[in-house]
């Protein structure tokens, strides 16, 4: 007997060698809002929300999608937030949590589960996202300097999201609802697959759906749905969800409920139209107010002059040989990111195959196309010109534009420059290109760089 549980100790040391592989710990990020801060953020953005879009009031609907929520939230990994859960009467597929709690549901999402527990995948996600204090992670990291000189107390009434816009941190609902990075969405589908399991839900279903979604954009070639947009992938989501299943005890997993979620879905198909119109509070901003003057300035320095419209100002970035040319109106907030939406980026970069400016020019449109998966060639040809008395090409794109559900032209022009490959990226919705023609076309003429 003895000597029995002597072997079974070593075996079971020797196997605690091998599975070395442990589960990751995750803990919220850096963060200079507290949790009570999180969930008053939320309640004020939710508000706000809740103003501009239809709110599905289908008590069974209402009922579902709320029961499944409150199953996941209950989940010690879920934390101590107040959730609550709504369902949204918009055709797109997405859903979406504020700090602290509320989350979000449209009917378009629940149409596209294929089973129950996708629908639950998509919820632990969420519900991940906020125990993991994501939002006012990512916030705290874009607005650090503003938010430590006035996250002190010291500010009074208006509420939190009112103090934030004063101190310039310009919050609104829309800017909580962030673009998350690719590493906060490992660590949410992390978080959802264990919360997912403790609910009995086969956690693979979560990373199926947004696989699928993923594969219906690319087969599509439309736009990417605002979920992807706003939940981009971290890449082979099945397969990391599945190594993490193996580091947890082995359970009984189910698809769920699917006969009540189809039922549901009948449901979604029968709900009236809402008689208010889901106005976009993601983004403002009418590009109209961007449009680039006729009267023009001139912009010389290091070895580089074009002229560019009166009313845009120009903007240094960080790295030095890069600059933005717009006007304050056409720098958009997109998702909590100040993204151009009309107005222009000029730049040289290092190119070790500059002598070949179709190869070093290929070389940065791929890369470009990377971090912009909405971008698409468009039917344009490429075209070979002259710039400064130097070759030049130029090739025409369309993407989605940081104005919510534009189409936008990207006109890329590439030269040789004797520092390596020069750039200039003009930037349009496609209905104002007319607009900016005349302009764009101004500029591109009047570059000249030493040699
Ligand atoms: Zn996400």
């Amino acid at each position: 007997m003895r000597r029995l549980s002597l072997i079974a100790c070593i075996l079971l040391l020797s196997t605690g060698v091998t599975y070395a592989q442990k589960q990751r710990k995750l803990k919220p990020g850096w963060n200079l809002f507290s949790p009570q801060q999180d969930i008053q953020l939320g309640k004020e953005a939710a508000a706000q929300v809740e103003k501009q879009v239809a709110i599905v009031d289908n008590r069974e609907l209402t009922d579902y999608i709320a029961g499944i929520g409150k199953k996941l939230a209950s989940q010690p990994e879920a934390g101590q937030f107040p959730y609550s859960f709504k369902v949204v009467y918009d055709k797109s597929i997405n859903a979406f949590a504020l700090p602290g709690g509320p989350a979000f549901v449209h009917t378009g999402l629940i149409s596209a589960a294929d089973n129950e527990a996708q629908m639950a995948g998509v919820l632990a996600h969420e519900i991940s996202h906020v125990a993991l204090r994501h939002g006012t992670s990512q916030v705290t990291k874009a607005q650090a300097v503003q938010l430590m000189f006035g996250l002190g107390g010291s500010l009074l009434g208006g509420g939190l999201l009112g103090q934030l816009a004063q101190l310039g941190a310009g919050l609104g609902a829309n800017s909580l609802l962030l673009k998350f990075s690719r590493s906060a969405e490992t660590e949410a589908d992390l978080l959802g697959t264990r919360i997912m399991a403790k609910s009995g839900y086969d956690p693979v279903e979560m990373a199926r759906f947004f696989e699928k979604l993923e594969a219906e954009e690319k087969s599509s070639g439309r736009s990417i749905p605002q979920f992807l947009s706003d939940h981009p992938s971290p890449g082979n989501r099945v397969k990391a969800v599945e190594a993490e299943i193996r580091l947890m005890p082995a359970r009984q997993y189910s698809k769920g409920d699917s006969a009540r979620l189809h039922r549901e879905q009948a449901v979604v198909k029968s709900l009236p139209v809402p008689k208010k119109a889901n106005t976009d509070f993601r983004n403002a901003g009418n590009p109209a107010t961007a449009r680039p003057s006729a009267q023009t300035k001139q912009y010389r320095s290091g070895g580089l002059a074009f002229s560019y419209p009166a009313n845009w100002e120009i903007f240094q970035q960080d790295q030095a040989n890069e600059i933005t040319v717009a006007s304050r109106e056409g720098i958009v907030q997109s998702n909590g990111n100040a993204e151009i939406g009309y107005g222009a980026i000029i730049g040289v970069r290092e190119a070790s195959d500059a002598g070949n400016l179709e190869q070093s020019t290929r070389g940065y449109i791929n890369q470009i196309l990377q971090s912009n998966r909405t971008m698409q060639q468009s039917g344009q040809r490429q075209r070979s010109f002259q710039l400064s008395g130097a070759p030049a090409l130029l090739n025409v794109f369309y993407s989605q534009s940081s104005y919510e559900g534009q189409r936008e032209v990207d006109a890329i022009i590439t030269a040789r420059h004797p520092q390596g490959l020069f750039y200039m990226i003009l930037i349009s919705p496609e209905a104002e290109y007319s607009h900016a023609q005349a302009a764009f076309d101004q500029m591109i003429q009047s570059v000249q760089f030493a040699r």
